[in-house]
This record gives structure tokens, sequence and C-alpha cells, in this order.
């Protein structure tokens, strides 16, 4: 049967490298579910929406069309048919995703996205995210919880943005993680019966190894 592998935590903790090389070397699709909140972010800013006005936000939850490609060797993802790869990882949609992505009906739209694309996956996947363990996929075969201290997390992150202030770049981290725990609706947090993996002080490698381990265990 087709495996389904949930590996959720803050940004920073090698999530997404993680994810792309475990599904890689299991021959598993990959979905990249923060790529999709970083879409219709993009989408909304793009098409001159209110960021502080949650109904506004609502209004238009519907309206983008995102695509997401699960090839963990190359993964995609378009808007209304543009690549937009590129543009979501800007400064300004990262400062903006935690209140499009706190608003309910942005949710359970890229929710069901999300569980559809889980189900389609024939041979099984990797999703990686802040709620697939607790909400979009509470009957994962495997759960996984990535942590690391702030420091290393901070210097992870300014490594990817070179050059970025390592400062600058832990506060920006700390302020996302807080809205993201803290909001309402499927918060950032570690399901009951996720394998927490503290990554502080693991090589890349280290981490993929151990999931690895744990999904053919
Ligand atoms: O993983 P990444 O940093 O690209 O995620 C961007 C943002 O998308 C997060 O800060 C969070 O606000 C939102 N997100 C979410 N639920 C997920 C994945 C991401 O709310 N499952």
């Amino acid at each position: 049967a087709a495996v389904i592998v949930a590996i959720d935590g803050p940004s920073g903790t090698g999530k997404s490298s993680t994810s792309k090389a475990v599904a890689a070397q299991l021959g598993l699709s990959y979905l990249d579910t923060g790529a999709q909140y970083r879409a219709i972010t993009w989408w909304m800013v793009n098409n001159g929406i209110d960021i502080a006005d949650p109904a506004a936000i609502a209004a238009a939850a519907e309206k983008p069309d995102i695509v997401s490609g699960t090839d963990p060797s190359g993964p995609t993802i378009t808007v209304d048919g543009t690549d937009v790869a590129a543009p979501i990882r800007t400064q300004e949609v990262t400062s903006k995703v935690s209140a499009v992505s706190a608003v309910p009906e942005v949710r359970s739209r890229i929710t069901e996205l999300q569980r559809s694309i889980a189900r389609g996956a024939e041979v099984g996947i990797v999703v990686e995210g802040r709620d697939i363990g607790t909400t979009v996929l509470p009957d994962a075969d495997l759960k996984i919880f990535l942590t690391a201290s702030p420091e290393a997390r901070a210097a992870r992150r300014s490594g990817e943005l070179k050059g970025a202030d390592v400062n600058a770049t832990r506060e920006a981290l700390i302020k996302r993680d807080a809205a993201d725990s803290g909001r309402k609706t499927s918060p950032l947090a570690k399901a009951g019966d996720a394998v927490e993996v503290d990554t502080t002080e693991l090589t890349l490698q280290q981490v993929i190894e151990c999931v690895v381990t744990l999904v053919e265990e």
C-alpha cells in the first residue's frame, strides 16, 4: 500500500531538504505545503487584496488555481498556470504568509488540495508542513516533528538567504513561528504520535538517515 509520511516543524529545521531527500531515496512523491500557502499569499498580494483584512482574504480564497508538481528531484508550483517558484520566496511573501494562512477559508481550501494530492500518490508521499500530522493527514503511517534551537535555525536560514543578517533573520523567524503556533485554526503543532527529532547537533545527512530508518521500520 502507498506509504504516507508527515514531516512537520518550524522553519530552519531542515524540513524541506530532509523531506525531498527522503522522498527521492525511497521513490516517493513529495509535497511542500508551505509553498502552497506562499503561492496563495503571492496571489493575494498580486491582486491587491488587503492582507490586514481576513474577510477580504476569505472571500478570495477559492479564486487562484494552485498546482503542485510532486517529483522530489524537481518540485514545481504554479498559480493560474504561472510558475511562481521564485516569487513565493521573496521577503514580502514571507512576511505576509502567516496572516494569510491563519484565515480558516484559506486553510480549508489548501487542506482539501493537500488531501487530494496525498490520496492520488500511487507509491506514497512525503508531505511537509506545520499541521500535516495533526490535521491534514492524521492517519499518516509515520509522523516526524523536527525541532532545532533558535540559533541553529536562524544560522541555517541566513545561510540559505546568503549574507542575510543572522539577528534580523532570527527575529523574523521567531515572529513567524509565534504567529503560526498561535493561530486558532490548525496551528504549528506536534501530533501526539509524532516522533520528535532535534536536529540542532545533527548534519542534514544524519537527519535524512534517521527518517529513512524510521520509514523502513
Ligand atoms: O515551510 P514554509 O516556511 O515555506 O511555510 C511558509 C508558511 O506557510 C508558514 O510560515 C505558515 O504560515 C504556512 N504554513 C502553514 N501550514 C502548513 C505549511 C505552511 O500554515 N502546513
